[in-house]
């Protein structure tokens, strides 16, 4: 299977090419064509699988053939992630993979400034990349807009859960649209890892590599 063939925009495509990406990995064949039909997903993948091109190819892709009459500067990708250091390298995925386009992509984590953030989403973005705290800091302060949400992925969903954020988790759901598409990764599967998926997908595809 080659990246062409997966039907993604001219402009991804082309930065899959400058990346020198030569074929899409196993969880990326799996991973993009359900995404771009609008699928929600349970994934099971490592760190190393290329599971952040996974979902931020496709995701990008609908960002550039959205509707004209929706808020093109309203956030449309939500990603949340469990430590900083895996908000910053997905955020940095984004403006790889969106280099060829006007998409921007934003990252809000704890344990730095919250008005340097602030100010970077007041410019606007159609990607937010954040851990559970700082997010539902800015929610609970109404200091931001998810009305135009379209699609939520958890990464690395079983380390949040180790890591104690499901209440957070859970309050942050209750402030999102409810009609979107919901893409959960995560490396391991157990019984309260199922029982989340189960709240928050609807007729997913599984895939695991
Ligand atoms: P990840 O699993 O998302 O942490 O990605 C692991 C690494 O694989 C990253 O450095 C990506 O740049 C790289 N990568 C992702 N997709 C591909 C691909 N199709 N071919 C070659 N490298 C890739």
């Amino acid at each position: 299977m080659s990246f062409a063939s997966l039907g993604l925009h001219q402009d991804i495509l082309l930065q899959v090419q400058n990346l020198g990406y030569p074929t899409p990995t196993p969880i990326q064949q799996a991973a993009i064509p359900a995404v771009l039909a609008k699928k929600d997903l349970m994934a099971g993948a490592q760190t190393g699988t290329g599971k952040t091109a996974a979902f931020a190819l496709p995701l990008l892709h609908q960002i550039l053939t959205t509707e004209s009459n929706d808020n093109p500067l309203g956030i449309q990708v939500l990603v949340l992630t469990p430590t900083r250091e895996l908000a910053q390298q997905v955020h940095a995925s984004f403006e790889k993979y969106s280099a060829n386009t006007l998409i921007k992509s934003v990252v809000a984590y704890g344990g730095a400034s919250i008005n340097v953030q602030l100010d970077a989403l007041r410019n606007g973005c159609q990607v937010l990349v954040a851990t559970p705290g700082r997010l539902l800091e800015l929610i609970m302060k109404n200091l931001i807009d998810l009305s135009d949400l379209k699609s939520l992925v958890l990464d690395e969903a079983d380390r949040m859960l180790d890591m104690g954020f499901i209440i957070d988790i859970q309050r942050i759901l209750k402030k999102l649209p409810e009609t979107r598409q919901t893409l959960f990764f995560s490396a391991t599967f157990n019984d309260e890892i199922f029982a989340l998926s189960k709240t928050l997908l609807k007729d997913p595809q599984l895939i695991e590599v």
